[in-house]
């Protein structure tokens, strides 16, 4: 069964779409959260961003990069907030990796990424050496 976004890039469902390339599609949020609200995905699916094969990613990227002035513009918008909801416990619900670019106002009411969870996380700082160096391992 393939994504709702799946049905979008194989035109089964409409969209207001705003960019398409090879490999990449943009459109406008059904559930707008501002006038603009795009999201960006690769046309293949794949559900999280460590699934995306780098070359893909590049033109994912690339595409964002094209469009998030595109859609300032578009709205008059003061900035933007550019995320992906990355897995479920992360708020995605749509299994198919997709960038929100969400035009900001000044005085708009929204907070910043920073507000996604309750509060700063409380550690140590040996905790966070440990952390930095499990991470650091990885790369
Ligand atoms: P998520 O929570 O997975 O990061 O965000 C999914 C987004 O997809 C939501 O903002 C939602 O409004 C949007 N969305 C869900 N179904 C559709 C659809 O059929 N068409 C469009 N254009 N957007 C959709």
């Amino acid at each position: 069964m393939s994504t709702i976004f799946s049905q979008i890039v194989d035109g089964e469902i409409p969209a207001r779409v705003v960019y398409e390339d090879e490999t990449t599609l943009a459109f406008l949020d059904a559930n707008p959260l501002a006038p603009g609200h795009t999201l960006v995905i690769p046309k293949d699916e794949y559900e999280r961003l460590n699934d995306v094969p780098e070359d893909v990613a590049e033109d994912l990227y690339a595409t964002v990069h094209h469009l998030v002035p595109a859609v300032e513009e578009a709205v008059d918008a003061d900035a933007s907030t550019v995320a992906f909801n990355n897995g479920e416990a992360a708020g995605q619900e749509v299994p198919h990796v997709h960038c929100h670019i969400v035009p900001r106002f000044e005085g708009d009411g929204g907070g910043p990424i920073h507000g996604v969870v309750g509060g700063p996380a409380d550690l140590e700082d040996d905790e966070l050496d440990e952390i930095a160096d499990d991470i650091e391992s990885r790369t």
